[in-house]
């Protein structure tokens, strides 16, 4: 079947491409482990300089890149121009940090000398989602190539002109030919290629199955894996945040990206001193968002990136009202073409409907009330997820309270969960394991190798 570019807002298919035949795949991974041979024996001077050149393509190029985006996955175009700064920031961030995050570390011992170094493992399989379809993949590729591996990207099947860009980005830089393939296959191969003595090791970024699947096929081949799952992350407000800053925050969170990522705040949960106003403030901004056209500058909420995204969106909507959640606003996709949804808010939703025990990928935000801060970690760890969390408080005891119990990769106070390149990233439960980013991103694919010298 052809991988197809569907422009999510007009539903006109842009472009097919063929997938790679397996003798075109077997090639490719060819080079990765030829290529990989040679890199990896770079200094980190030359892998920066190269580095830092992709960073500036990412910056001269970006409203090209975001067009890219937003015709491929309907991100709303200024989105898509922060991604690729972002992504020229994490590709210096770790031009500048490389050497100093691998370097040798020496450890006191019995013997003469003894120290820990780091080495690449080689060619790295990144299967990637469309959502952040820039920022996912040079957030691994960076600390990857970096730190002396090669990558090999299994982009989501939607985005196929995103994955070209980036290979393309990277062979302008002057990375050799093969130390970043794009490999334009379905997700039934992922199988095979893990499989395949070339590949060292996996990273995947999407939904909890495909993590599973690629993690218990990697595992049988004692393959390591970074898994980036999904996430439900709680955002609480308490009565001592300051309140406008919070519902302004909340509102973003939830419907950035069109509401798809994973670590938009999905559940507010607020204490209920506050909860009346918060409801009334927090589904009047929500009403007044524009839907719209993604290429336009003023557009907040664009169209959800594929048709079977809204039908699922729409089904756990209205799964979750028919077993009793209270529909606020929102709940039906918009009467035009594209894969258009409404802002959505729902409350007092019950424990047995999708909306309290799934992620809803998508402009759907779901509000509780709490009695107190117990009621309110409980709450928040009442899921299988554990990406991140955000809490809104200026009581000292509260936030203590909140960085000790909840389950999460990270904790905001007082802010929006978000990446940041010196910063690790990652989630704990069913959101995955491993960190991307930071010191702890660029050791997940090294061999960490003791050295003891008499
Ligand atoms: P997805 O359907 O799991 O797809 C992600 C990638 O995995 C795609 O490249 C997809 O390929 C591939 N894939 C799907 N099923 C697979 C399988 N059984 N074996 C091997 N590969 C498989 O997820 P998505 O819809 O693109 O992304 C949304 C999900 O990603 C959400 O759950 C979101 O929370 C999560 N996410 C997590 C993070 C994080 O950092 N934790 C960041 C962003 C998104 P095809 O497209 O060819 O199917």
């Amino acid at each position: 079947m052809p991988i197809a570019s569907i422009n999510p807002a007009t539903g006109e298919t842009l472009k097919t491409f063929e997938p790679l035949t397996r003798a075109q795949i077997d090639e490719k991974l060819q080079r990765a482990s030829d290529t990989f041979r040679v890199y990896r024996e770079s200094s980190f001077a030359e892998r920066a300089a190269m580095m830092l050149r992709a960073a500036e393509i990412l910056e001269a190029d970006k409203h090209e890149l975001a067009r890219i985006m937003t015709l491929e996955m309907g991100k709303p175009i200024k989105g898509g121009v922060g991604e690729a700064e972002k992504c020229a920031w994490v590709c210096r961030y770790y031009a500048e940090t490389a050497q100093q995050h691998l370097a040798d570390q020496l450890v006191e011992t019995d013997a003469g000398k003894s120290y820990v170094k780091f080495q690449p493992l080689g060619p790295v399989l990144a299967v990637m989602p469309w959502n952040f379809p820039f920022w996912q993949v040079f957030r691994f590729a960076a600390p990857a190539l970096m730190a002396g591996n090669v990558g090999l990207l299994k982009h989501a099947s939607n985005v196929p002109q995103c994955a070209l860009a980036i290979e393309d980005i990277f062979r302008r830089a002057g990375f050799p030919e093969g130390a970043f393939q794009t490999l334009l296959v379905g997700s039934d191969v992922v199988e095979t290629i893990l499989k395949d003595r070339h590949v060292a090791a996996a990273t995947l970024t999407g939904s909890e199955p495909a993590g599973r699947s690629v993690a218990s096929i990697a595992g049988g081949q004692v393959k390591k894996t970074v898994l980036e799952l999904g996430g439900s992350d709680p955002f609480i407000v308490m009565p001592s945040a300051n309140f406008e800053e919070a519902v302004t925050m909340a509102v973003k969170a939830r419907t950035i990206n069109n509401g798809q990522s994973c670590i938009a705040a999905k559940r507010f949960i607020v204490s209920k001193e506050i909860y009346g106003e918060f409801e009334e403030r927090f589904v009047a901004e929500m009403k007044a968002l524009t839907v719209g056209d993604p290429l336009n500058e003023d557009t907040a909420i664009g169209p959800l990136a594929t048709e079977q995204i809204l039908k699922d969106v729409d089904e756990q909507v209205k799964t979750s009202v028919a077993a009793g959640a209270i529909l606020l606003t929102g709940g039906k996709k918009l009467e035009r073409t594209g894969n258009f949804y409404q802002p959505t808010v729902l409350a007092n939703i019950p424990k047995d409907s999708p909306a309290y025990s799934e992620e809803i990928f998508g402009p759907v935000a779901l509000l509780f009330s709490v009695d107190n801060i117990d009621e309110a970690i409980e709450l928040a760890n009442a899921t299988t997820f554990g990406l991140g969390a955000a809490a809104w408080t200026n009581d000292e005891i509260e936030r203590n309270r909140f960085i000790d119990n909840l389950e999460a990769g990270c904790v905001f106070i007082n802010g929006m969960v978000a990446s940041d390149p010196r910063l690790p990233f990652g989630g704990i439960k069913n959101s995955g394991y491993g960190r991307e980013l930071g010191e702890f991103g660029i050791r997940e694919f090294v061999n960490i190798k003791t050295i003891w010298i008499k």
